[in-house]
């Protein structure tokens, strides 16, 4: 610094010789700036001096002085300058501890999302030695609108018939849907060892119980965190706490030959979770300052650059909502957030109120986080949904399910005056503590139509939730705490994968070691490498909730079919010694022309249908399939033709 100030009377001239006319330029203009400014070093440096030089010619002259005065070099202390280097030594093994990997093993480990990845919920990934395999979570989705009929996805199981000999346990992080509502349906078909914290095995012990296969909770294995847990020959896997949107959260150290794999399950990091039980932070980056061979973390948020607020930051609007309420407060969110019911409840107690909890689910997550003393209340705040009516209406808080507007919840049925306890009030104040999950914005409009066309008011805005996933910041801390080698961006659509890639980069994993996985791609990871292998069958099977029976593809194809194109019957009676119709044609139509069209068409269609007898070719007759079939062919194509529709053919040939 001090020689390049020293330079400074005589750079000017020489930019001048390098640059003559752009100089030039300069000079003409600003003659002053040019002086003040030789070029940008200088000036930087005597403007870190405090007193840009140029245009006070005796302050200059002053700088100057104490520019000699400091030209003279401060003489180096060798021996603080060793440390400076053993410093960077040591940041260096502890940014990069990834030499404790032992990189001549030869051990290696697969890793297959078979759901989870390019779509939200559906979350099941295989872990792979050679001789074993466990699965972590076994998760459900929600249906697409054009799905009619299907209430639920189950992710395709075809890849873990292929290796169920191998498998030796299932692995549960958490209990919502996306992580174990596939668990029943798994397990009519294979059983295997449930290793997971007490919370998820209660709620998949309903499951089994509802699905009528309670014999299945023997394979139960509770687990206390932070214990390490020998599973087959060739998994050690412990559960370390970690907050988020449902109590009880798990992330997994999986620790094998290969090395150590962080999976974060869904998380967070909450500073003050409702129950105190903040992120096992401390084990996570024991485990980094190992050495970790690949994490694989959650991406739901990773375009939130605002860091995802504490459970606890409700906590004000909820209590304004009570202090401001005049009449009854009907409370809706995440049945399965219970430190949210917690809140509501604890301000609704604290402004006079009985509690009514109603909906399904929300009385059964309430019931087993009291069971098991997650939670506690005193029993006598609670009243049944029929008592509601001998309390004044500031005397109650309803607490519900339907936030996501779901036609069977219980909210949705107070809405359109169909439930039977509770009728919607002008009183009665609405409050949504839930977002909406993509794709149930309108469901939820369509409630709020409903609720406010009662007379009631609906109080839905941001400070009254939050989320239960990590945003850019925390997926940051996650990264440098664990200091993977390796990085998987999972849970996520393609998208929320790719910006956590982008923080995985800024977090110092260099890009060549991450990949962006999508279902049914297997990765193999080594200490030396991580690569794609092969891809395996994944998909979703279809679930009518009604009876918890899978239904085929081909249904949901034709009721796609139904819905948006409609269906042509016909009936047609032929002699089959002159290829003529005996009758006429029966046709019958749904979905196609207006029944004041009927007829119509349906001459139409005799004329078709005549037309195709009469070029019919000798023996076709006999064969009322093939015969069939190329009526169907010639019926598409002339609907197709005039309406521009692939409805359902049904034709049905009868010869005599
Ligand atoms: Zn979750």
């Amino acid at each position: 610094m001090a020689e390049e100030t020293q330079g400074t009377p005589e750079s000017s001239p020489q930019t001048t010789d390098r640059k003559p006319n752009n100089n030039n330029r300069n000079n003409n203009r600003k003659p002053n700036n040019n002086n003040r400014k030789p070029n940008n070093n200088q000036n930087r440096n005597a403007n870190s001096d405090g007193k840009p030089s140029g245009n006070k010619p005796n302050n200059n002259n002053k700088n100057k002085n104490r520019n000699r005065h400091r030209r003279q070099p401060t003489p180096v202390d060798e021996n603080l300058k060793a440390f400076v280097q053993k410093n960077q030594e040591a940041h260096k093994q502890r940014l990069n501890p990834h030499y404790k990997l032992d990189l001549n093993s030869t051990a290696k480990i697969r890793i297959t999302p078979l759901g989870g990845l390019g779509e939200i919920g559906g979350n099941i990934t295989v872990f792979e030695t050679e001789k074993e395999a466990i699965l972590v979570d076994i998760g459900m989705s929600f249906p697409d609108e054009d799905m009619h009929g299907v209430d639920i996805l189950v992710p395709d199981f075809s890849y873990l018939r292929e290796i169920k000999d191998k498998i030796v346990a299932v692995i549960i992080t958490h209990a919502h849907e996306d992580h174990i509502g596939a668990m029943p349906y798994l397990y009519k078909e294979m059983q295997f060892p449930i290793y997971a914290t007490p919370l998820p095995l209660a709620m998949i012990g309903n499951k089994f119980d509802e699905h009528h296969i309670k014999e299945h909770r023997k394979y139960f294995n509770p687990i206390v965190k932070r214990e390490i847990y020998e599973i087959g020959n060739d998994f050690k896997v412990e559960w370390m706490h970690m907050t988020h949107s449902i109590l009880d959260s798990s992330s997994l150290a999986i620790t094998t030959d290969a090395g150590t794999i962080i999976h974060t399950g869904d998380f967070k990091i909450d500073h003050s979770p409702v129950d105190g039980y903040t992120a096992d932070l401390h084990r996570l980056a024991y485990y980094g300052d190992k050495g970790v061979l690949c994490l694989l973390s959650d991406s739901t948020n990773s375009y939130n650059t605002l860091p995802t607020p504490s459970e606890l930051s409700v906590a004000p609007a909820l209590d304004r909502v009570f202090a401001k309420a005049e009449g009854r407060v009907i409370l809706s969110t995440f049945s399965s957030n219970v430190h949210r019911v917690q809140q509501a409840i604890q301000y609704g107690v604290k402004y006079g109120r009985k509690v009514c909890v109603i909906g399904r689910s929300m009385e059964r997550n309430i019931e087993i986080a009291m069971q098991y003393d997650y939670v506690r209340f005193n029993k006598n705040i609670f009243i049944d949904a029929d008592e509601v009516g001998r309390y004044s209406d500031k005397e109650v808080l309803i607490v519900t399910t339907g936030s996501q507007g779901e036609a069977n919840s219980a909210l949705f049925r107070m809405s359109i005056g169909e439930h039977r306890h509770v009728k919607i009030k002008p009183t009665d104040l609405i409050v949504l503590s839930s977002r909406a999950i993509p794709g149930n914005e309108g469901s939820i409009s369509g409630m709020l139509n409903h609720l406010q066309r009662a007379g009631a008011k609906v109080h839905r805005s941001k400070d009254i939730h939050v989320s239960g996933h990590a945003s850019m910041e925390e997926q940051k801390l996650m990264l440098r705490l664990v200091n993977p080698k390796f990085f998987l961006p999972v849970h996520g659509e393609y998208n929320h994968v790719m910006q956590h890639k982008e923080t995985g980069m800024i977090c110092g994993v260099p890009e060549r070691n991450i990949l962006l996985m999508t279902d049914g791609e297997q990765i193999e990871v080594a200490p030396k490498y991580m690569r794609k292998v092969k891809t395996v069958k994944t998909g979703k099977t279809y679930i009518d909730n009604q009876n918890n029976h899978q239904i085929d593809d081909d249904i949901i194809l034709d009721r796609q079919k139904l819905a948006s194109d409609g269906i042509v019957m016909m009936v047609i009676q032929v002699d089959g010694q002159h290829s003529k119709m005996q009758a006429k044609p029966k046709v019958t139509t749904f979905g196609i022309v207006a029944d004041k069209q009927d007829k119509a068409f349906a001459k139409e269609m005799e004329d078709v249908i005549e037309h195709f007898l009469f070029h019919l070719k000798d023996g076709m007759i006999e064969n009322s399939r093939a015969l069939e079939n190329d009526l169907r062919q010639i019926v598409r194509k002339h609907i197709y033709r005039k309406m521009k529709k692939y409805p359902l053919i049904v034709p049905h040939v009868l010869v005599s």
